[in-house]
């Protein structure tokens, strides 16, 4: 057998536009290599759940590099260190070329990028790593990065190799778990059934999707639901935006679908806000580590580890914050608006430090991506000094959102038997109430852990004092000019125009 192709497999688990493997495909005997890294997933952000998702999605692509090779599976896996795993197929087999897409993960996995590459010099293996989603490693403006993303997003899907030449090498088992963290109601990995629900969602979910996304109760079907098929590329967050222009010019051509092109252009918008916020973390990786503005670099350093875990587990005392947080525990998920709301009761009304909280959520979420979450986690904790900062009303939220307390009823159990009118706010029942509906507040559910209203004001004070001064603002300026998409910079200057481009929900 001459030397291999050897196509390194992270989180882009396809055959479907795949450059790197077509790429290798044309170039003589492939190996299609998954390396198992139990470093990787010892990371704080990283949980079992993530792993199962990625399990089945590997098991998926294991058939169908198969299927491509002639045979029954298709991907070899390796199990530990990086570097010594291409070494150990090196030694024995020899690389003619390592390809694998740029992948903008966390500092570990950037870490762990800059070692192979230096292996790969060393060894005189030719390295290709190529670029997705638009993004653009050692971008200094973002001037001109939108015409860039278009001009990727418009190019045809690199298609699948035809056939495929695999190697025949020894192949590890995937272990079965990294952790004992369990999501009964996680969304299951694979291509298919990230395709099924592109389908689903483009077809008919889609018409709910503007009145829906919003509340916890609808969001689950109203949103596509797409996230973890993109995060660990089972699906090419490509082939979702050319799917969605295809659906829209469908809608364009329709003068009675108003309310579907509304909606379908919500959605097109969140697919190019993935690839914003992940240029983000690319050009600023700090921001995985320290704020992006230093206002309040000194503040909020300390957990608290009783605010703390009452808000990780969902025993704040407030029932709709709780039922967001066991719904996150129970599923893996939850709307956009709701991640938000957690983060912002966290690091605001208990004013716990934002990395601690993004690292709770990171791990809950099946669909962890770096560039979105730490990201939102600091826009949304006010760390970022470019954005608005919005400290919810929880209480107000639970009315809104969850009018008729179903959604606080399905996930805290304890308030079952409460009815709509303290369901909201059961600490404000009388004594005899409580007890006649089974919920003693302090016994069967917690009373809140703070007051709301005035944590909420104690709060906008600090970060107006934070935020205030000369120097402060011109630090929010420069940080504009260089991280905001122009979109986003007129936003800031004209907040009808921002609702319009549904910049904030
Ligand atoms: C604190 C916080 C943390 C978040 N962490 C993550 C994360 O780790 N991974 C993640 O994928 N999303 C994250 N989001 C963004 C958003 O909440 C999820 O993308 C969305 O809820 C996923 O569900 P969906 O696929 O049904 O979304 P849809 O509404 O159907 O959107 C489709 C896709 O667009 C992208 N998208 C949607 N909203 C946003 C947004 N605001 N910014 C960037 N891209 C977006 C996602 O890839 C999503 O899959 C976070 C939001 C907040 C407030």
């Amino acid at each position: 057998m001459p030397p291999l192709q050897v196509v390194w497999f992270k989180r882009d688990l396809r055959i479907v536009d795949h450059a790197p493997l077509y790429e290798a495909s044309q170039r003589g005997w492939v190996a299609p290599l998954y390396i198992f890294e139990p470093d990787l997933w010892r990371q704080p952000d990283a949980s079992n759940r993530q792993w199962q998702f990625a399990r089945e999605c590997l098991q998926e692509l294991d058939r169908e590099l198969g299927a491509l090779g002639g045979q029954s599976r298709g991907l070899i896996v390796r199990t530990g260190d990086a570097v010594q795993a291409l070494e150990q197929i090196h030694q024995a087999h020899g690389i003619a070329a390592l390809w694998a897409h740029q992948e903008v993960g966390n500092d570990w996995t950037f870490q762990r990028d800059r070692a192979v590459r230096r292996w790969a010099r060393r060894r005189g293996v030719p390295f290709h790593e190529i670029p997705q989603d638009g993004i653009i490693r050692g971008l200094k403006s973002r001037e001109g990065w939108r015409d860039h993303w278009e001009t990727e997003m418009n190019r045809p899907l690199v298609p699948a190799p035809t056939v495929l030449q695999i190697a025949p090498l020894r192949s590890d088992p995937l272990p079965d778990s990294v952790g004992d963290d369990v999501c009964p109601f996680a969304q299951r990995g694979g291509r298919s059934r990230g395709l099924a629900l592109l389908r689903s969602f483009l077809s008919h979910r889609v018409r709910g999707y503007a009145r829906g996304l919003s509340s916890p109760l609808t969001a689950p079907s109203a949103c596509s639901r797409l996230s973890p098929y993109l995060t660990w590329g089972a699906l090419s967050l490509r082939e979702a935006v050319q799917a969605t222009r295809r659906a829209l010019a469908r809608a364009q051509n329709d003068p009675r679908q108003a309310g579907l092109l509304r909606s379908l252009q919500a959605f097109e918008s969140r697919l190019s806000w993935r690839s914003h916020f992940i240029q983000r973390l690319e050009s600023l990786p700090s921001i995985e580590f320290e704020p992006m503005h230093p206002a309040l670099a000194h503040e909020r350093t300390e957990i608290d580890p009783a605010l703390f875990d009452a808000w990780a587990q969902g025993r704040t005392g407030y029932p709709f914050v709780d039922a967001c947080m066991r719904m996150l525990h129970a599923t893996g998920w939850i709307n956009f608006r709701m991640r938000a709301m957690l983060t912002a009761f966290a690091c605001y009304h208990l004013w716990q430090p934002w990395r601690a909280v993004g690292l709770h959520l990171a791990r809950l979420f099946v669909d962890y991506e770096p560039g979105i979450h730490w990201s939102q986690i600091q826009m949304q904790s006010g760390s970022t000094g470019i954005s608005a900062f919005r400290i919810y009303n929880v209480v107000k939220q639970s009315y809104d959102q969850d009018p008729t307390g179903a959604f606080i009823r399905r996930w805290v159990p304890e308030l079952r038997r409460v009815p709509v009118a303290w369901i909201h706010e059961p600490y404000r029942m009388p004594p005899d109430l409580q007890r006649q509906y089974g919920c003693v507040i302090g016994v069967d559910y917690p009373a809140p852990i703070v007051a709301h209203e005035s944590a909420a004001r104690a709060a906008r004070q600090r970060l107006h004092e934070a935020y205030r001064t000369p120097e402060a603002k011109a630090l929010s300026e420069q940080l504009l000019q260089r991280h905001s998409s122009r979109a986003r910079r007129e936003a800031r200057s004209q907040p009808a125009r921002a609702q319009q481009l549904g910049l904030f929900e």
